[in-house]
């Protein structure tokens, strides 16, 4: 359905994994700092000391997963191959 839609308004669909930790992962360096409960709206990254919005951090993280953008910084050398790999096909 939401495919369907995208393609009659020109938009880009792209599915990702539910078990990715969206909400997990800093979107700065990408450790990922374990589970945090809804209530907590602001954290501070445990790695690189990156202060994020909750839900800014997740919008972040879904972008790189469905490889439509890199992280201002840089991740790991996996996730820039696969967003290289994004824009040639
Ligand atoms: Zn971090």
């Amino acid at each position: 359905m939401l495919s369907a839609k995208s393609d009659k308004y020109g938009r880009d669909f792209r599915v990702i994994s539910r078990w990715e930790p969206t909400s997990q992962r800093c979107s700065c360096c990408g450790e990922i700092g374990g589970k945090k409960e809804l209530k907590i709206r602001e954290w501070k990254c445990l790695f690189c000391g990156a202060i994020h919005d909750r839900d800014v951090n997740a919008a972040v993280n879904i972008k790189v997963a469905g490889g439509q953008s890199e992280t201002l910084n840089g991740r790991g050398e996996k996730v820039r191959l696969s967003a290289k790999k994004a824009r040639q096909g």
